[in-house]
Order: structure tokens, then sequence, then C-alpha cells
């Protein structure tokens, strides 16, 4: 009998090559498959003669195979599959890239649905690369299915070899128990799991087929959401420690300050302080944009924990960013940390080993309040005996595992580790980031999180001047920032890619991503002929991170003058005297990432310009980036570039577990709305999940597929 978890090898009459293929899509068992969704369906009911096709349109066609060869295209090192369909209204050819077996698989004299773009191309219209369904096959399916499924499809595994297989284990598949609540599927009018599975492969209507995705996307949203909501009830089982703090100690350190804090930096403080003196551990991400002033907001804090003799561990994603977190301590806290005698430690991988044992033990003994560094600070054999706080800068570059991690780890705190049933004493956990997380997304992914925001600028800051440049008036710019740089202001140049033969992260095929420039060429090219005056840097992610670090000590303390860079500029350097970014390709990057590159520069007294360069023929990608010359925030711009190119490419490849029928539902609000409130009225009446054995089940197998845990 088959059931969900049978593997497809023990599945009787499926090839090997077959099978390599599904496994390469992560398609195993019984289960992987059902759950492989078709992206759209073809209703090849409606057909249209040839002679009636007309160019842009996507049509289907039903003909017979006239003339089928395969041969090498002249231009490019592509193979062209042409073939010549035919019906009694007349005849069209069809082209196909890269994909040889079809002219072994379309026999001439073979009747068959083609279904694609009708393209006018030099030699009169074509069907480019259609769809194909033999008529034979398409009449088996026809008296049960009035629309056919197309699969994303990989190198040589079909959507037709896909449908094969999936409709008879569909058939011979006993029932399985929804392990969605009846409450639930009733309450949203969602189908049944057995029917949704069936009408999302092989719908009768695209109502059907809509009704049942809407299902899974529900699905995906609640298990998301009974996940974080799982993870808030767990935290909120342990205690933390209690701080207490008084308005006279706040006023104590803002005194010291030289300016005043905005309204949201005020509030945002307020939030944090709150958390800390509650025995609930605090779990919270405080967002703002570049500059906006998020590390004074946590110094203080963290400086409030200090006071009461415990520990504060403060981790950077980079060493330079560590130093540069002690520098500001130390620069805008002096006086304060001397008289209530506080110490801050530096702990990176890079300091020399005697250095870290006596900081180890400084830690072991207590007499380091306020410990800065990278992931040195999480060394398993480190304890922190005072642990209260635990600030991550840039959370977006710790995965949630880690976060998860860190907080429950046991090893860090005693008490604990004796008595592992009962309820643990955990350090409170901030974390910052500047990176833009849209409402929709922070509710999913970070639902765990209680969210802090700084939405306004401290005054006083002189804009940033953003001009998309065409392409005519470079050299206009390259003077224009000569001038600066012989004033002693310092450049960056960001470009999209590495180097020029490697396959850096996109598909070499996209012919655009061919064009973007490079950061070896073009700091060779600005090095050789546009600046030979001038020292020119590079730092690129393929470099050796002391490399790296290196490069922008130099950049900081002026040895370089114009830095060439991929993204990895993008976290939090402070460099006040570069005043100009350049962006090579922007149209490559999301709207919040260039705001977050913009925000590099514009942290000193100079009048700071940004200057964004498209590729020539992108003038459409121009008219995207003209929101960025309007002053808008980091969070505005996270939200139209999430409505612009899809939470796929907003995301990136770093949430890659996440099923795409959940990326689409993430911009479901509602449906979002739905599944939180359920799973969080689940959890109250029945927080381990007792009475729903399937769900429990589900969620343990939806953590590992999206690497949750
Ligand atoms: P973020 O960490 O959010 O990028 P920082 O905390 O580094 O921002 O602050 C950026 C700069 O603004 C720092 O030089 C800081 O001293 C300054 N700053 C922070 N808050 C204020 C304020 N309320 N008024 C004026 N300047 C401020
Ligand atoms: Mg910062």
């Amino acid at each position: 009998m088959i059931t969900l978890e049978t593997e497809l090898a023990h599945i009787r009459g499926l090839n090997d090559t077959f099978l390599k293929k599904l496994s390469k899509l992560g398609i195993v068992t019984v289960q992987n498959l059902l759950w492989h969704f078709p992206t759209r369906y073809e209703d090849f009911s409606r057909i249209v003669p040839i002679a009636e096709l007309k160019p842009g349109t996507t049509a289907t066609i039903r003909g017979v195979v006239k003339k089928i060869e395969s041969r090498k295209s002249w231009k490019r090192r592509l193979q062209l599959v042409e073939a010549i369909i035919a019906d009694d209204s007349g005849g069209i050819k069809a082209v196909w890239f890269n994909q040889t077996y079809i002219a072994r698989v379309l026999q001439v004299g073979m009747e068959a649905n083609f279904s694609g773009k009708v393209t006018s191309g030099k030699q009169g219209m074509y069907l480019a690369s259609p769809s194909y369904e033999p008529v034979r096959s398409y009449k088996e399916m026809r008296h049960t299915a009035g629309l056919i499924p197309i699969y994303p499809e990989t190198k040589g595994l079909t959507s037709r070899g896909l449908r094969y297989l999936m409709k008879p284990v569909l058939e011979v598949l006993p029932k399985i128990p929804d392990f969605l609540p009846q409450e639930i599927l009733r309450k949203h009018n969602l189908p049944e799991l057995n029917s949704a599975l069936k009408h999302i492969h092989f719908p009768h209507t695209l109502t059907e087929a809509e009704q049942a995705r809407r299902r899974f996307a529900f699905e995906d949203l609640f298990l998301i959401q009974l996940y974080t909501a799982k993870l808030r009830y767990a935290l909120s089982q342990n205690k933390a420690p209690l701080i207490p703090i008084s308005e006279d100690k706040i006023q104590a350190i803002l005194k010291t300050l030289p300016f005043a804090l905005t309204p949201s930096q005020q509030q945002s403080l307020d939030e944090i302080l709150d958390d800390l003196t509650h025995e609930k551990p605090m779990n919270r991400l405080l967002q703002g944009d570049v500059g906006s002033g998020k590390t004074i907001v946590i110094a203080i804090a963290a400086l409030l924990v200090a006071l009461q003799k415990k520990q504060v561990v403060f981790m950077a994603p980079t060493e330079i960013l560590a130093r540069q977190h002690v520098a500001s301590f130390e620069n805008f806290f002096k006086d304060f940390l001397e008289k209530n005698n506080l110490r801050i430690g530096l702990l990176i991988s890079g300091i020399k080993a005697q250095e870290k044992k006596k900081i180890y033990a400084d830690i072991k003994n207590n007499e380091l309040d306020i410990i800065i560094g990278t992931h040195a600070v999480l060394q398993k054999e480190l304890r922190f005996p005072e642990l209260a706080l635990v600030i991550v800068d840039e959370q977006h570059r710790f995965g949630v595992e880690q976060r998860a991690q860190l907080i429950r780890d046991p090893k860090n705190t005693d008490a604990s580790a004796s008595n592992p049933r009962e309820s643990a004493i955990l350090p409170h956990f901030l974390s910052m980031t500047a990176t833009p997380i849209p409402r929709t997304l922070s509710l999913t992914l970070f639902g765990d999180l209680d969210l802090s925001l700084i939405n306004e600028l401290p005054r006083g800051r002189i804009p940033i001047i953003t001009k998309v440049v065409a392409p005519q008036n470079r050299s206009k710019a390259y003077a224009f920032v000569r001038e600066r740089i012989i004033q002693g202001q310092q450049m960056f140049v960001i470009c999209p890619r590495i180097e020029a033969s490697a396959n850096d992260s996109k598909p070499q095929t996209t012919k655009l991503w061919d064009d973007a420039k490079t950061v070896t060429e073009e700091y060779e090219k600005l090095a050789k002929t546009v600046f030979p005056e001038f020292k020119i840097g590079m730092v690129h992610g393929k470099m050796k991170s002391a490399d790296k670090e290196n490069v922008m000590r130099d950049f900081k303390e002026k040895k370089i003058d114009i830095l060439v860079s991929t993204s990895v500029i993008e976290v939090g350097v402070d460099i006040p005297n570069a005043t100009v970014m350049m962006i090579e390709g922007a149209e490559y990057f999301g709207l919040a990432q260039l705001h977050q590159f913009r925000g590099r520069v514009g942290r000193g007294e100079h009048q700071s310009y940004c200057l964004l360069f498209t590729t020539p023929e992108s003038a459409s990608a121009r008219n995207r980036l003209k929101a960025l010359t309007e002053a808008k925030n980091g969070f505005e711009l996270a939200e139209l570039d999430l409505t612009l190119r899809g939470p796929g490419e907003f995301l990136g490849d770093k949430q890659t577990g996440l099923p795409d029928i959940a990326m689409h539902a993430l911009q479901n609000v509602e449906l979002l709305k739905q599944a939180r409130e359920d799973a969080i009225s689940l959890l109250n009446t029945d927080p381990e999940l007792k009475s729903l054995p399937e769900l429990q089940l589900k969620l343990e197998q939806f953590k590992k597929k999206i690497h949750l845990e």
C-alpha cells in the first residue's frame, strides 16, 4: 500500500533516470511528490486555428509535426530545435532553445497540442518554446481533467512525466487525515486536504484550483505562525533576570549625551527598559534606518544593566564593527564608565592567545560588564556567570537558528544546567537591524519578536543628494567626484558582480547579468584610466575576511581614496569622510538595499551624494530608481520593493526554505492575519498540540523543510 512516507524508489515501473531527476528537486517520497505543485494550468480545450494566431498572444494549437530538426545556432552557442506544425488552416514554425531531446520526442507525423507565445521574427511568426501534449495522451487525460497542470520544469523533467506519476499515485493513495483542525477549515471556507490535493493537480475549473491553492497557502502561513507562536510561548515559560531601573539613573546617562534623543529613540528605549524590568525574557528587534541612532539606544540599555553588576554581551557581524562599537561606547560614556567603575572588553578571534585568556578569566569572574565582540563570544567554553542581556547588531546576518540557540543554550546559565525541567534563567535578547523588514514579513519570519521602531533621523543631518546619472553624463560625474577627492573626501563604488568569469550568483544565461559591471574590472579601469592619480582599493565577498578588514581599515584611515566593492559593504561601516556613493548597475539591486548603500555616506559634516548608474539598455529600471531620488525612508522603500519585485526576489536566496506558495501568500495580509490569530488561539487552548498529533508531526516536518531548525 502506498502512503505519504512511501519512497518513490519503491514504486514499481519508475526508472532510475526519472527517479534521479525527481530527487534533484527534493522529491523522494510520495509526500514530496504530491506537494510539488503546478505553477499554472493549460486549457487545451481552447484550440485556435493556426491561421488565426496573432503575434504577442499566448495560444494553443493542435497540429501535425511536418518537419523537425535540431541545429546549432550560428550566433551563440545555442542548440535550436525547429519544427513545422500544420493544421487544416495553415502552418507555423515552433522553436525551442537548448532542449535537443524535443527533436527525439516529437516525430514527424505526430499529432499534438502546442501551447506558447506567438512571436514575430524576421522570417515571420513562430511559437516560442511551446509546451506540448501529444494528442493521444491528451485524450487519456480528457475524461478526468479539463485543465492540464504545468509544473516548474528542470532539465529533462517534464510536466508530462510528472503528470503520469502524479495521477495514479493520487488515485491509489488512501485517504489522508487532515492535520488542519476542522473548525479552521470551516471558518475560512478552505477545502479539505484530500480534495485540495486532487484539485491543485487536476482541477476541473480554475476556481477549484484557486481554492486548493488558497488552502495550501493558508497551511504554510499557519505553520509558520504556529512555529513562531510556540517559540514565543516556550520563551515565556522561562525567566530572565529582573533589572531594577530608576529614572535617576536614566537621566544621569542621558545628561552625558551631547544631544537629546529623538521621539522614537525615546519610545524604543522605554519599550526596551520596560522589558528589562520584567521577568519574562525580552525578545525584541530594534529596527531603524542607517544612522537613526540605534546604537545609542542600546548602549543606554546596556549601561543600565551593567550598573546592576550584570553582564551584557554585544555581538557585531564583523571585527571592524565590533571595534567601532567599543570606540563609540568609550567616546560617549567615558566619564560615566569611569565614575561607575564599569568595564568594557573586546572579544574577537583576532586577538592574541594571552589576551584572550585574560578576557575569558575576567568574564568568568564578572570583572567585565559589557563584552563587545564578534562570533567569538559564542565560544562553547565561555561562560558568563551574570549574563543578563544579549544584543546582536545587524541581526539579519545571524540565522533564526542561532538566535534561538543563543537564547535557549543552557550552557550560558548555570541555573538551567542543574535542573533542566525547571524554567531556565535566560538572558534578555535584543537585536537590531537597519534592514527594513516590511510588515508582512515581520509578522511571519520574525513573528516571535517584539518590534521597536526608530522612524526618524536625528535633526540637523544634511540630506543626501541622489541622482540617476544618464550614460552620456558619466564623464561629468567623474569630474565632479575628482573635485571632492582632491578636497580630501572619499568615495565608494558598488558593482553587482565580483568577476566576469565566475557565475557569481545569477545564471549566466541572463543576458543582462553578463553586462553587469564587475568589481575586478571596474577596479582596473578606475585605477588605470579614470583616476590614476588616486589610491584605489577593492573589497568583495571572495576575499579572506582578514584581507577584507584590512582594506576597510585602510579606507577608514584614509589610506585609500576610492573603494570599489560588492554588496559586502552593506553592513554598518561608519566612514564620515566618505561623501560619494556611486552605484554601478543599480537596477540589479533592490530599493531597500540601495538605500542601505546610500546610508554609508552622509555621516559627516559635508554634503553627500549618491550617484546611480544603470546599464544603458535598462531605461525601464530607471523609473523604479526614481523612488530613491525622492526622499523616502527605508521602510517605505522596502514595502515598495516587496510589491514591485515580489517576496522571492525581495528576500533573496537567504531564505531559500520558504515554499513558493507561502512566498506569494505573504502578500495576502488578510490570510496572514487570520493564520496568526488561529495559531495563537489554538496554542492558548492546547499549547503542546496534544489533541492534534497530525498537526504536531506536520509542524516538525515543516520546520525541517524551511530550515528553521
Ligand atoms: P545606527 O546605529 O542606527 O546606524 P548610530 O547609533 O550609529 O546609528 O547613530 C548615527 C550617528 O548619529 C552617531 O554619530 C550618533 O552619535 C548620532 N546620533 C544618534 N542619536 C542622535 C540624536 N538624537 N541627535 C543627534 N545625533 C544623534
Ligand atoms: Mg549601526
